[in-house]
């Protein structure tokens, strides 16, 4: 078979390509551009009708990004100087277009299958390819699958009875609608409380006859402290991009913020309020690094706790409902802090009801509303803000098959893992990029996502010129990655409280998903690997690799 030209897939048809890409979101755009300018051909897929993911998926009222334009965008010399921002926390349609941008800037469009959902790989190993199917009919093979499709993309569905009988509107934060809705006047549910929920309540609370704010754990919701983005900073950073790279690849987080090295036991308590002062007016992320201690101190993080405590109070009228809305049992930053802003604000107004799932609960959804243990609430519009199914949901949403049969996930009873986070052994030439036991959610996802597509590029390349047909990662280093991930969560109070990125076993011990000994010793420890020849990863020449072979 004549492979086609670079993204034509005839429908029904086969291709065979050098990579195919799935997810045409920042990391997918990224990866796409890097490959083909390397010569390769390749294939993207994204089940979207456009480029964009997360921030064409996540349309709702409300959305914006919680790290700074300056740093949650590419530091690519043809993009960052043409690209105004104008606000320091962009809103979502403007991070869209900020991507719609890069995409039309490289003519990206033509390499990516939209409206089009994988549904099988399947690694087909007398052949060295993958088999890679589409509910459109499609079949591709390729040497090369690179996952973009992140670790945030596939959402919970709300587990309550009775939801298929509402007879009113459905909405879910994660796959709000590309065409307006008009909320004006209706009775609207908000199920959720994480960074979704919180943003699309804020928003849409001014406008809405009433909202019912259903929420299970109170979070610390912290204003960003937004503003219109500093205009000559930019410039001066648009000016020397790759000192700004390095500068960036030396922080803990993949962007710049104001960090600190002395502990709080290091600090007058006028010192102490001083910095939580500071990061208050910061804003945003920056209270969960007032101190560096923080994060393993209890006595340290309960400054911070109850610094931010104090601000939720300072906001909330009535103290019955302060007491509901304060996050009072789990220390700050343990879960993902909620950055919006005038989220309390919110709960002062009258058409506001807090309905708490602590004290009360969800029976059933019927036709006209929410039935819980206190009573019923009528409305017109049920908003689902549950989150996601984080590291596994979108691989497990394809039938991903090794040359055994089985799925990469299959060995993650004990919890997700993948050497460096981006490779899991006994599936060859198939690439998790922010995959569990790279930093991923800790840090600025950007970076992280160019980081991960050049390193992917560069061992494809390393491959070719070394004549290898395959890589995997070994178990022994895949194994050993993991204890190290371990190692970098000891101590950590986020390991100890529930929440998305603890998996926990059945005998009751804890495992921390993402790589936590920060940005900068995580890329060290990468490059170092690459330099040594990536070890902990195997490299095999095969004779019959051919298509042929396969069909
Ligand atoms: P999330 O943080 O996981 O929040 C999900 C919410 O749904 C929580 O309040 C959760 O309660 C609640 N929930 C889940 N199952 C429930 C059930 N059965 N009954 C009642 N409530 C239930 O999800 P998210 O808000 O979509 O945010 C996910 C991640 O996306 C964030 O951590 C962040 O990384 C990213 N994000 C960022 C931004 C931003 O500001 N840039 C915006 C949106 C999302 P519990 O807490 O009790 O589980």
């Amino acid at each position: 078979m004549e492979p086609t030209s670079l993204g034509q897939v005839s429908h029904n048809g086969t291709t065979d390509v050098d990579a195919v890409v799935i997810g045409a979101g920042i990391g997918g755009l990224y990866t796409v551009r890097r490959l083909a300018a390397d010569g390769l051909s390749v294939v993207g897929f994204d089940s979207a009708s456009d480029v964009g993911g997360v921030w064409r998926h996540n349309g709702y009222p409300g959305a914006r990004v919680d790290i700074e334009a300056y740093f949650y965008c590419y530091f690519d010399p043809e993009i960052y100087g043409q690209w105004q921002w104008t606000q320091r926390y962009p809103p979502q349609a403007e991070l869209l277009a900020y991507l719609e941008h890069y995409a039309d800037h490289y003519g990206l469009r033509k390499y990516f299958q939209f409206s089009t959902k994988v549904e099988e790989l399947h690694w087909q190993p007398e052949a060295n390819r993958w088999r890679v199917r589409t509910n459109t009919g499609a079949t591709v093979y390729a040497r090369h699958v690179v996952m973009a499709t992140g670790q945030l993309s596939k959402s919970r569905q709300l587990p309550f009875e009775g939801v298929e009988d509402f007879a009113g509107q459905w909405l879910e934060t994660s796959h709000w609608p590309a065409e307006p809705v008009d909320l004006t006047g209706k009775r609207v549910a908000v199920i959720g409380t994480g960074s979704s929920g919180a943003q699309v309540i804020a928003a849409i609370a001014p406008e809405v006859e009433s909202l019912h704010v259903f929420q299970r754990t109170p979070n610390y919701v912290v204003p960003s402290q937004n503003a219109p983005l500093d205009q000559d900073r930019y410039r001066k950073y648009s000016e020397n991009l790759d000192e700004l790279w390095d500068q960036v690849m030396r922080t803990g987080v993949a962007y710049l913020a104001p960090m600190t090295d002395v502990p709080a036991s290091s600090m007058t308590p006028e010192q102490q309020q001083q910095r939580l002062d500071d990061q208050w007016a910061f804003g945003g992320l920056s209270m969960t690094f007032a101190f560096p201690d923080q994060k393993t101190d209890w006595n340290t993080n309960d400054l911070v706790s109850n610094f931010v405590r104090g601000k939720i109070r300072g906001v909330i009228a009535n103290p019955a409902l302060a007491d509901k809305l304060e996050p009072r049992d789990y220390p700050i930053g343990t879960r993902r802090l909620v950055v919006c802003n005038g989220y309390y604000e919110t709960f002062n107004q009258d058409n506001v009801h807090l309905v708490d799932l602590r004290t009360d609960s969800i029976n059933r959804v019927t036709a006209t509303g929410i039935e819980t243990s206190a009573g019923f609430v009528e409305v017109d519009v049920i908003i689902s803000a549950l989150g996601f199914d984080a590291f596994t949901g979108a691989l497990d949403s394809i039938d991903i098959r090794n040359a055994d049969g089985q799925k990469p996930t299959d060995d993650w009873d004990r919890g997700p893992n993948a050497y460096l986070g981006l490779m899991v052994h006994g599936f060859p030439n198939l690439y998790t990029l922010t995959g569990p036991g790279s930093p991923s959610v800790l840090v600025n996802f950007n970076v992280h996502n160019v980081f991960h597509a050049n390193y992917v590029a560069d061992l494809i390349s390393f491959m070719d010129e070394h004549g290898h047909d395959t890589v995997e990662a070994t178990r022994e280093a895949q194994d050993q990655w993991h204890v190290q991930t371990q190692q970098a969560a000891d101590g950590l109070l986020r390991k100890q409280v529930k929440n998305y990125m603890v998996h926990v076993n059945n005998d009751g011990s804890r495992v921390f998903i993402p790589y936590a000994g920060g940005w900068s010793t995580y890329v060290d420890i990468a490059n170092g690997i690459a330099g040594q020849g990536y070890s902990g990863f195997a490299f095999a020449k095969r004779e019959q690799s051919t298509l042929a072979a396969a069909q």
